[in-house]
């Protein structure tokens, strides 16, 4: 009955629910460890903590990190990570910073689109500094120019859609590099964005890891048990770490629970001592 989940999202960035909220929930699924992974901030962990020692749940320092490399947006998660360092914390508010000069241009768009919005509008719902896509896609919702986010962003934000705007990212490499000197482990998220499949696939995980990766995140809530199957197989041939998480945001991913992702999801927790472990040697 017992699982873990080391990728979950809350109200620090573009999740919908407090970290204690979530913590909650993930209290009814039985997880017993967990790790919150907002993006380009650290602000959620403490109430984490806290509320962690209340029910009983093991935290683990977690960050996302959102990186390119020339071919995909790939997402890198920072485990285990000193997050009080002071070095990671100015490079968070760098990030941020790139996220407030691409959002307004988002807006502009979707003014010239002719819909009503402004970017105070998405701050004051965001209430964070880690203002993303999906807090522009509450903003539509809210307005009820769609029905719901996967509508905002197949119609409006999504790549190739009319009010897509690229934000500038940091190489893989860097995004390694950062955790990596503040003590935690990185993981390629989702490596389902990766633009590259198998032979392909190991090739870039094979540059990542000379890089510094650490292990590949194998049990997603969207994954097939073939792509499941495929990157478990790739973590062993590779001898890196494997983990999972379910991304849950909230209403912004309607479909993904606390824990069980759409249902099936089940991180073993056998998982979490070899990341620990590997967190150590860094
Ligand atoms: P940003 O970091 O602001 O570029 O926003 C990207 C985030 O939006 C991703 O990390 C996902 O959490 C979310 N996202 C991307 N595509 C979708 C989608 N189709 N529906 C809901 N959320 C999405
Ligand atoms: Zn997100
Ligand atoms: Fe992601
Ligand atoms: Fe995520």
């Amino acid at each position: 009955m017992s699982r873990i989940d080391l990728h979950l999202h809350t109200t620090h960035s573009d999740g919908s629910l407090s970290p204690a909220e979530v913590l909650r929930l993930a209290h009814k699924a039985n997880v017993t460890a967990l790790a919150i992974t907002d993006h380009d901030i650290v602000s959620g962990i403490p109430e984490a903590i806290a509320t962690g020692a209340e029910l009983g749940i093991e935290i683990i320092p977690g960050v996302e990190i959102s990186s390119f490399d020339g071919n995909s947006e790939l997402h890198i998660l920072g485990y285990c990570i000193d997050w009080q360092d002071p070095e990671l914390i100015r490079r968070f508010a760098s990030l941020r910073k790139s996220r407030h000069t691409r959002n307004p241009q988002i807006i502009e768009r979707l003014r010239s689109l002719g819909l009503d919005v402004t970017y105070e509008e998405v701050r004051a719902l965001a209430g964070t500094d880690a203002v993303g896509r999906p807090h522009i896609a509450r903003l539509l919702m809210d307005k009820k120019y769609v029905t719901s986010a996967k509508d905002a962003f197949d119609r409006y934000l999504a790549e190739g859609r009319p009010a897509y705007v690229a934000r500038e990212l940091p190489q893989p490499s860097d995004a390694i590099a950062w955790i990596r000197a503040a003590g935690g482990v990185a993981v390629l998220a989702h490596p389902t964005w990766a633009k590259v499949t198998g032979e392909g696939l190991n090739t870039l995980l094979t540059t990542l890891k000379a890089e510094g990766l650490g292990g590949i995140e194998v049990h997603y809530s969207t994954h097939t048990k073939r792509q499941t199957t495929e990157y478990l197989d790739l973590a062993k041939r590779l001898n890196m770490l494997v983990t999972g998480g379910s991304d849950f945001h909230g209403i912004t991913k309607p479909d993904i629970e606390v824990g069980t992702g759409r249902g099936d999801l089940k991180v073993p927790e056998r998982l979490l001592e070899p990341l620990k472990k590997a967190a150590l040697l860094v």
